[in-house]
Order: C-alpha cells, then sequence, then structure tokens
C-alpha cells in the first residue's frame, strides 16, 4: 500500500478553567481534597437543586476564546447532552451544542520542515466536568468522588487540519501555553486540567473526502498523544492494505500493551438528544464586556518569543523554553530586568537577556518541569540576579557562580554572603593582580629568557604560579592579558 497516505487529525481538548467555585454552585474547585468533601445538591444532581452560571467562567471562557482568534457570540444556549454513567448523577451533562459561546478561531503550528502551519478551531464551548469514578479491584467496588462533577470546562474543537503526529503535539503544546499565559488553565496534565480526545482518519493522496475516523479518548500526556496517533494511523494502514474497513469507533489507549483498544463501535454510539436547559437561560454578553475581556489579554506566547528574539538576544529555541510556562517568563524577564537595574544599566538588554538565559537553562532548570505539576523555582529572580551581577561584575567565575548557586538553593542565603563567608571572590583588581604577575615574572628569570627565545608555552606555568599564589582567585582573564604584557617587554 502506498506509504504516502496522509494522516488527518482533529484535537476536542477539554481544560479545566481557573475559577475558584464550580460552573453551576458555589463548591470548592480546589484539588485533592478528601473525596465529595466539594458538594452540594446541584453539583450531586439531586432532584429540586438549580443551576446558576458562575459569571467568572464566561469571562474565562471568552478570553481563551480571543487568545486564538475566535469570535465570541453576544448570545449562546446551554443544553443537556442526555447519557447514563455512575459519574452523571443527573443523567445528562449541561454543556453547549448548537448554539457555542465562541466560534472560528486558529492557531499556529510549527512544522517539522521549519514552516507554519494554520491549524483552524471550530469551536470553543462551556461544559461542566463529570465526576470521578474510583475502581478499587481489592475491594471489587466501584466509588464516586464528586469534587469534580460540575467544574468548568472549555471544550476546544480543532478542525481536521493537522497531518502528524508531531503536529499535533505542537498544537496542543501551543495552545496549553497560551490557555496558562492568558490566566484561563493551570495546564496541569497529571491532575488532568488539561486532556484531549483525537479524532484520526487516513486518506489516498490527492483525495478531498476524510476517511472514516476512530477517537481515541482522554489522553493527558504528551508522550501518549504522539503514541496513540501513530500507532493508530498505522493500525488505519494496515487494515486498508488489508482489504478491511475503519469501523468508526471509540478507542482507548493503552500504555501498557502499547497499543490502542475499542472501548465502544458507531453503531453502539450514544444518542445523546441534546435541547436547551429549561433551568438556564441563554448566555448573553454584550459587546462592552468583550471588549474588556479582550483588553485584560497579556502579552501571548509566540509575541513574547518574537520579543526574546529581537530584543534579549536569544535564539529561536531559548525564547520557545522560556516561554513555555508563564513561570518561568516571568522569572526570566524579571531576573533580566533586576539584573539590569543591579549594574545601573551600564548593560546591553542583549548581554543581560543573554546571561540570563543561558544561566537559567544551564543551571536553575535542572529539576523544573513544565510539563507536569504546577511549575515551582527553586529561588527568586531578585537572588538570582545578585549572583548574576557578580558574575557579570568579575568578582565570581562561572565556576564558582555554579556551586554559589548550588549553596544558595540549599540554605536560601544570598549570592554575596555566601561569596564572602567562603572567601570566594575573584580577583578583578588590577593593582592587586599585577603585584602577584610582577613578583612571580620577576622571580623566575630563566623562564623570562625561555619564553623570549619562543618557548611560548611557559605562559601556562606562570598562570599557574599567579593562580597558586592568588588561592585561585585571580580573574583568568587579567592575569593572562598582564603576564603577556610583562613577558613581551612592554
Ligand atoms: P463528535 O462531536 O461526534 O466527536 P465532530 O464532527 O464534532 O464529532 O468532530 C470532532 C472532532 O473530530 C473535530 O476535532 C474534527 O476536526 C475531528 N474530525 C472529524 N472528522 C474527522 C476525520 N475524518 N478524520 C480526523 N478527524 C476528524
Ligand atoms: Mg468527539
Ligand atoms: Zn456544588
Amino acid at each position: 500500500m502506498n506509504a504516502s497516505y496522509e494522516t488527518v487529525i482533529g484535537l476536542e481538548v477539554h481544560a479545566q478553567l481557573r475559577t475558584h467555585s464550580k460552573l453551576f454552585c458555589g463548591c470548592s474547585t480546589q484539588f485533592g481534597a478528601p473525596p465529595n468533601a466539594h458538594t452540594c445538591p446541584t453539583c450531586l444532581g439531586l432532584p429540586g437543586s438549580l443551576p446558576v452560571p458562575n459569571a467568572a467562567a464566561i469571562e474565562l471562557a471568552m478570553r481563551a476564546a480571543l487568545a486564538v482568534g475566535c469570535e465570541v457570540r453576544e448570545r449562546s444556549v446551554f443544553e443537556r447532552k442526555n447519557y447514563f454513567y455512575p459519574d452523571l448523577a443527573k443523567g445528562y451533562q449541561i454543556s453547549q451544542y448548537a448554539l457555542p459561546l465562541n466560534v472560528a478561531g486558529k492557531l499556529e503550528v510549527e512544522t517539522e520542515a521549519g514552516g507554519r502551519r494554520v491549524i483552524g478551531i471550530t469551536r470553543i464551548h462551556l461544559e461542566e466536568d463529570a465526576a470521578k469514578n474510583l475502581h478499587s479491584s481489592a475491594a471489587a467496588q466501584t466509588l464516586v468522588d464528586f469534587n469534580r462533577a460540575g467544574v468548568a470546562l472549555i471544550e476546544i474543537v480543532s478542525e481536521p487540519d493537522l497531518r502528524s503526529s508531531a503536529e499535533a503535539e505542537q498544537y496542543l503544546r501551543n495552545l496549553r501555553e497560551i490557555l496558562m499565559a492568558v490566566g484561563v488553565n493551570d495546564g496541569n496534565l497529571e491532575e488532568g486540567s488539561f486532556r484531549c480526545d483525537a479524532n484520526v482518519s487516513i486518506r489516498a493522496p490527492g483525495a478531498t473526502e476524510l476517511g472514516t475516523r476512530t477517537e481515541l479518548k482522554n489522553i493527558n500526556s504528551f508522550r501518549f498523544v504522539r503514541k496513540a496517533i501513530d500507532y493508530e494511523a498505522a493500525r488505519h494502514h494496515a487494515v486498508i492494505a488489508g482489504g478491511g474497513k475503519i469501523v468508526q469507533e471509540t478507542r482507548l489507549w493503552d500504555d501498557a500493551q502499547g497499543k490502542t483498544v475499542p472501548m465502544r463501535s458507531k453503531e453502539e454510539a450514544m444518542d445523546y438528544r441534546y435541547f436547551p436547559d429549561p433551568d438556564l437561560p441563554p448566555i448573553v454578553v454584550s459587546a462592552a464586556q468583550i471588549e474588556a475581556a479582550a483588553g485584560v489579554l497579556p502579552e501571548l506566547p509566540a509575541t513574547k518569543r518574537a520579543r526574546y528574539v529581537a530584543e534579549l538576544g536569544l535564539t529561536a529555541a531559548d525564547a520557545g523554553v522560556l516561554t513555555s510556562h508563564p513561570a518561568l517568563s516571568g522569572f526570566f524577564e524579571a531576573t533580566v530586568e533586576e539584573l539590569s537595574s543591579r549594574l545601573g544599566g551600564r548593560i546591553e538588554p542583549a548581554r543581560a537577556g543573554k546571561r540570563a538565559a543561558n544561566f537559567i537553562q544551564a543551571e536553575v532548570l535542572r529539576d523544573f518541569s513544565a510539563d507536569g505539576l504546577e511549575a515551582s523555582l527553586p529561588l527568586s529572580a531578585a537572588a538570582l540576579s545578585e549572583l548574576l551581577a557578580l558574575l557579570e561584575a568579575g568578582s565570581i567565575s562561572g565556576k564558582m557562580a555554579k556551586g554559589v548557586l548550588a549553596e544558595m538553593i540549599a540554605s536560601g542565603k544570598p549570592a554575596a554572603k555566601i561569596v564572602e563567608e567562603q572567601g570566594l571572590s575573584q580577583v578583578s583588581d588590577s593593582a592587586l593582580i599585577e603585584e602577584v604577575v610582577r613578583k612571580v615574572v620577576d622571580g623566575s628569570p630563566d623562564n623570562v629568557a625561555a619564553y623570549r627565545a619562543g618557548k611560548q608555552n611557559v605562559v601556562g606555568w606562570f598562570v599557574g604560579q599567579v593562580m597558586k599564589e592568588t588561592r585561585g582567585q585571580a580573574n583568568p582573564r587579567m592575569v593572562n592579558e598582564l603576564l603577556r604584557k610583562l613577558l613581551e617587554g612592554e
């Protein structure tokens, strides 16, 4: 079969909104509470309870939509999506269907060839999360935790515009960065605040119709997304090459087995019998509210990346790493700013930017993963900028700076104090260095003669002597310069 078959992917992302309370009741959304601690008649689905929409959730959903160029509709409608499952006590999920809050946006991805492609966003709608079933095989029972029931989500549906698992991962990373940057989502994949369903099909070269798709449910890791899509595309190839037909169905990625397994087929697919929820009036937002939401949008990651390259001297790759989490870009920018102000502006922005970017990536980010849990940095920007200022001024060497950083993280002490306590400071006092260099040169006329006779490598011996005299603290660049000057007889 022709290997140039094209893979077609459309993603449905569920992102939890960062509201304090749930979408239709006042219960807390805090993660990790004891089971069923955050519940009330509304989110437990008790008869007679009434939902009241959370204005903050609507505001965040608009913000997300505007950040990806969607149109926010002034009138949208909550509908009931009816199905039966133990994690859905009401027997329906409140979602949006025919009239979603937001439509028609777009997101750029970088292709493997280094270009850019625009991926269409079909719609972004508001909905409530379901509860969580906890299966205990030991006790042979399933328990239901309703803490998550009713938590506000947005579902972001893409057009079937993605063409590889790598592009799908790019799309997800970019989307997650944007949602975090605008304060809509915490990006926490492990806690399930950001998860996706991937729809996959393949088609022959030049075909205009889409192939039959399968839907891979509930993926919450970038690694699994790639593996699941690659596996599924290969499975489609094999089925079609064998003369078979793809059956439209829902499947799950089983990481232990390294394959996708069927969950339910189209015949078993539910008819959700959507209809407008009679308990909820349409959401009506004014043009002024939409404008206000647009007004609070911060600088988006793509703009940030371009600015870091243009103004702060960073490579595109470095800018990509440093904008991967708002905590990280905030830390980087504050470090650059404080470094310049500590040096009284006597440092070019591009030099301060590069210095901070290199040090943060090489030394500070060792244990920082922006993919998983909420990011936490081991020290403050103020503390780091003090260390970088000492490095920039030549008071300590790069090697010393690494040791000082480790001690700062371990003890919480400021850089200058550690440098002082450990007697570390690199000597950059030219008069002092010159004194030592002169002493060493005067003390060894033989080696001076050897140098002048053409044995250039005795310089190394002289440097060694000076370092010994200064207990390794002389600024090596200054030592070398002075030595050459004296040896040349200048
Ligand atoms: P549903 O809501 O039933 O899952 P939708 O038509 O809303 O179906 O599509 C959901 C997602 O599936 C969208 O992201 C869309 O781009 C994607 N999709 C639809 N058809 C295909 C296809 N043939 N191949 C790949 N993705 C598809
Ligand atoms: Mg779907
Ligand atoms: Zn509640």
